[in-house]
């Protein structure tokens, strides 16, 4: 590999410019791009407010005098028509990278975190247990909203063995968000073989409506782990299930589906799928290795039954809705189910798989059917600093991806961003997410 990170070297000129409204500082780096922020350190909110301040601040701080006034005038100039360029508009980035070979691998430079604040983006797709100072500096600085999905799982941390519990975590750091974060709770299908069973399952949910939650996730251990008392795997459309899909609908709540898994699962080991190291360390997941386990297209077929028993059901398919490598597949859903939409939670490598045009006519054309997320976990244990160094840097990854031209890198590859119109983006990032998801974005 010859890659070498994009080191980001930036000299700080901080030209104070006292409005009277707010203080403006301005940091130039050596490329000559420029952005702001207020004296507290918050990326400034009112663009229409902002960029005439910063024309003006340009035009009378003697540092910036000494720049080309074409530089000046022509970045400018488009910022102050919107924060985010059109394609019609010169492209901040290839202005702020001069060097278009060079793949990037980190956080958001200042223009960057900018533009990607404006969409005031939305992940829904993140399982966080844990309230931390660290976590939620981050989604003010990001201005990020996120749903908090509630998964159980009797294999996997000991966070996801306790529904109560972890429905409580959840709900207490959505509470501390400062309205950042939202809930999607859930039931525990590991008891649909008691009496009562969906009764107690609607009952639970329903109390984690009135707390606040907005949607419910079906995991994927129904359909490949969860055995009825004849030892029958259930799936998605189980008729015990049937029930608490009607109680969702009629609450105006949304189902998030994470049913199946990457066709890795089900397939002989091969080192150079996307997410072969994680089935090789949760081999508990690795269908090819479990006989008896149904095939992948028997639970997709599931699935795809309930969306027909309920139409009228908001569906996000969790990570490309499990049809990850056939992208046309996922056109056929979307032409089908005018109720089922997909998050790209965990899956953004399949699209950097894909021939770049390919790509972009998928998401142009599907544009209202892509909501963005991450899968991001915090655990309790989890040392929330590293992480949130991390997560910004992924995030920061995944926006170049899919709004700039900007040559990310990934397993190895180069690959040049995707560059989609902004009205793209933001229905991704933020307008779907509220259409879908109702509630996400309240606060
Ligand atoms: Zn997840």
């Amino acid at each position: 590999m010859d890659f070498k990170k994009s080191k980001k070297i930036q000299t700080e000129h901080q030209v104070g410019l006292n409005t009277g409204l707010e203080l403006v500082s301005i940091c130039v780096d050596r490329n000559r791009y420029r952005t702001s922020k207020d004296a507290h350190g918050g990326i400034v909110r009112c663009r229409s407010l902002f960029f005439p301040l910063l024309v003006l601040a340009l035009s009378t701080s003697p540092s910036f005098a000494r720049l080309p006034s074409a530089s000046i005038s022509g970045k400018v100039t488009g910022a102050s028509q919107s924060a985010i360029p059109s394609t019609s508009r010169p492209d901040l980035h290839t202005q702020v990278e001069p060097d278009p070979a060079k793949a990037v691998n980190r956080d958001f430079s200042e223009v960057e975190l900018l533009r990607f604040t404006a969409l005031e983006p939305i992940d829904i797709h993140t399982h966080i247990y844990k309230s931390d100072p660290l976590l939620f500096e981050m989604l003010r600085k990001l201005h990020l909203h996120t749903l908090d999905i509630v998964d159980v799982s009797d294999n996997g941390n000991a966070e996801r063995k306790d529904l109560t519990k972890e429905n409580n975590d959840v709900l207490e750091v959505a509470r501390e968000s400062s309205g950042h974060v939202s809930v999607c709770t859930t039931f525990d299908p590991y008891l649909i073989s008691e009496p009562g069973f969906t009764e107690a399952a609607i009952h639970q949910l329903n109390e984690s409506f009135a707390r606040g939650a907005i949607a419910v996730k079906v995991w994927k251990n129904v359909g490949m782990e969860v055995k009825d008392s004849k030892g029958n795997y259930i799936l998605p459309d189980n008729s015990l299930l049937e029930p608490i899909y009607r109680d969702i609908e009629s609450h105006h709540k949304t189902l998030v589906t994470h049913v199946g898994d990457p066709n890795t699962a089900w397939a002989a080991p091969n080192p150079s799928a996307p997410d072969f190291s994680y089935f090789k360390n949760n081999p508990q997941w690795y269908m090819y290795n479990i006989k008896d386990a149904p095939p992948k297209q028997k639970i997709l077929d599931a699935r795809d039954h309930l969306l027909e028993m309920n139409s009228d059901l908001r569906v996000v398919g969790a990570h490309l809705g499990s049809m990850e490598a056939d992208i046309d597949q996922v056109a056929q859903h979307f032409d089908r189910y005018p109720n089922f939409t997909v998050d790209l939670a965990g899956r953004m490598p399949y699209l950097m798989l894909l021939p770049r045009e390919k790509a972009i006519a998928f998401i142009t054309k599907y544009q209202d059917r892509l909501l963005y997320g991450t899968d991001n976990t915090i655990y309790p244990e989890t040392e929330v600093g590293t992480w949130v160094s991390r997560a910004e840097v992924s995030y920061a990854n995944d926006w170049r991806f899919l709004a700039t031209d900007q040559t990310v890198e990934y397993g190895g590859r180069r690959l040049k961003g995707l560059a989609l119109p902004n009205s793209v983006v933001k229905k991704i990032y933020h307008g779907n997410a509220v259409k879908w998801i109702p509630g996400i974005a309240d606060q």
